[in-house]
């Protein structure tokens, strides 16, 4: 959906639209209209700098991933050793799965070029010759766009041999995934993309040191990489003017649920979802906020306490929980929690790779333990158990999906242990389906 205006819709002007500028001219996603909005013009000024000043400013900027854990995106492309004489690799993790999670993939529909030009400033950067991206499979249309978006790059000079005259040769390889929601887990792309079973790796070491062909790679989300052309084009101190000190910068988040209008709204770090909802219309009419995710559902759920933490690494941290993908699922007074963990739950279960015992036993268990709770089929101790499946998944799993599928079990025990309480002795759900536009 189309963010609005900058400034038009928002009495406190808190929208910054930078990567969905121009998302609702026609045909955003051509080269023609990247190129009307300083399209490239980061490139221009990346190439006439040095490999160790591009990642010296990208490290001063502050940017930090927007995959969902928040590393500093300069001091990744640091990690990658100079003058060891490996090819060197820039892998863009297009894979967006998390559940509530749908930024980068309306990105990439509406302005693709503003990925290809970071991909071309972060590869001379990083002295790479070869960029990979790493697409979700589903989503056949995105994948036609970019195959288009790469092509008319090609053709335009800003890849392939020597490009705009720096003598940089760069080859993009647009690859899509088969639908599995672990080879968004970075190491598991690589395996997937070396063409095995995507499954988690062990990290030490990290793909930095041996990532794609055991070379060093770094691997990025979509919002990162696209977002350096900016950063490039206005400056650092630009960047640096909004957010907070630790996060700075603009960001997408991605509003949904019971909300009166949905969609991506791009603006500072740091901001809460309390301006978020007052600028975007607020909850859908006559309902209230009941419970929200910071970042998808693998982070901690809030509640309407929760409205005024600042949606930074520090503000959502301090909190309890992680900011992840930044997307906002709202939840009003007419949702079950039993039933948005059961059906979380069930994703991680059927999405679990396999190759670690905690996730693979502890998530199928949950899931049995939950349907019996929302039928009212289980006994109070059950609770504890839950918690306990939980606890031993959350820290002895092998990558971050088993610590996802714990993190619902223990804000919702935390939070609304009375209504899984109510579950069980009223023998069943109190709440009516029918009047939820969710989980019917
Ligand atoms: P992480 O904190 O382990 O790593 C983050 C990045 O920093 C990785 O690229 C890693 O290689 C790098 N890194 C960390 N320490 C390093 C070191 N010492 N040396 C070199 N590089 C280092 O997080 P993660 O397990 O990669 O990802 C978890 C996050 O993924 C969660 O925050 C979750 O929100 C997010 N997530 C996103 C989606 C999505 O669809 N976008 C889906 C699932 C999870
Ligand atoms: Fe696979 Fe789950 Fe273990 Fe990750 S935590 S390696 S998804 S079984």
């Amino acid at each position: 959906s189309r963010p609005p205006a900058g400034g038009e819709a928002s009495p406190e002007k808190l929208l910054v639209p930078v990567l969905s500028a121009f998302w609702d001219q026609p045909e955003s996603w051509t080269l023609e209209t990247y190129r009307r909005h300083e399209g490239y013009e980061g490139l221009r000024k990346a190439l006439a700098m040095s490999p160790d000043d591009v990642i010296a400013y990208v490290k001063d900027s502050g940017l930090r991933g927007r995959g969902g854990a928040g590393f500093p995106t300069g001091m990744k492309w640091q990690f990658i050793p100079q003058g060891d004489g490996k090819p060197h690799y820039l892998v863009v993790n297009a894979d967006e799965s998390e559940p509530g999670t749908c930024k980068d993939i309306p990105l990439l529909f509406a302005n693709p070029h503003a990925l290809i030009e970071g991909i071309v400033i972060a590869c001379h950067a990083i002295r790479a010759h070869h960029a990979f991206i790493y697409l979700r499979g589903e989503v056949v249309p995105v994948l036609r766009r970019l195959h288009e978006a790469v092509r008319e790059a090609y053709a335009a000079g800003f890849l392939g041999k020597n490009i705009l005259g720096s003598g940089l040769d760069l080859d993009v390889i647009v690859h899509a995934g088969a639908g599995a929601y672990i080879c968004g887990e970075e190491t598991a792309l690589l395996d997937s993309l070396e063409g095995r079973r995507g499954q988690p790796r062990l990290r030490p070491p990290f793909p930095a040191v041996a990532g794609l062909y055991a070379c060093p790679t770094v691997v990025n989300n979509v919002e990162s990489i696209a977002s350096v052309p900016a950063i490039l084009t206005r400056g650092k101190d630009w960047f640096r003017s909004m957010g907070s000190e630790k996060s700075p910068g603009f960001t997408l988040y991605s509003l949904s649920g019971h909300v009166a209008n949905p969609g991506q709204y791009e603006a500072p770090l740091g901001i809460t979802l309390r301006q978020l909802l007052d600028m975007s219309g607020g909850m859908r009419r006559g309902h209230r906020l009941k419970f929200w995710t910071p970042g998808g559902s693998s982070t901690p759920m809030f509640t309407d306490e929760h409205l005024d933490v600042p949606l930074d690494y520090e503000g959502v941290g301090a909190a309890g929980s992680m900011l992840g993908t930044k997307a906002l699922q709202c939840f009003d007074e007419t949702t079950c929690v039993v039933r948005a963990v059961t059906r979380w739950t069930e994703f991680y279960a059927h999405e679990s790779c396999g190759k670690c015992t905690p996730c693979r036993e502890g998530t199928y268990w949950l899931v049995q333990l939950l349907r019996d709770i929302e039928a009212g089929r289980a006994r109070i101790a059950d609770l504890d158990k839950i918690a306990d499946i939980a606890d031993n998944i959350n820290g002895k799993s092998f990558c971050a999906l088993g610590d996802g599928a714990a993190s619902p079990i223990f804000s919702s025990l935390q939070y609304f242990r009375e209504e899984y309480e109510q579950h069980i002795t009223g023998k069943g759900c109190p709440f009516d389906p029918a009047k939820s536009t969710l989980w019917a």
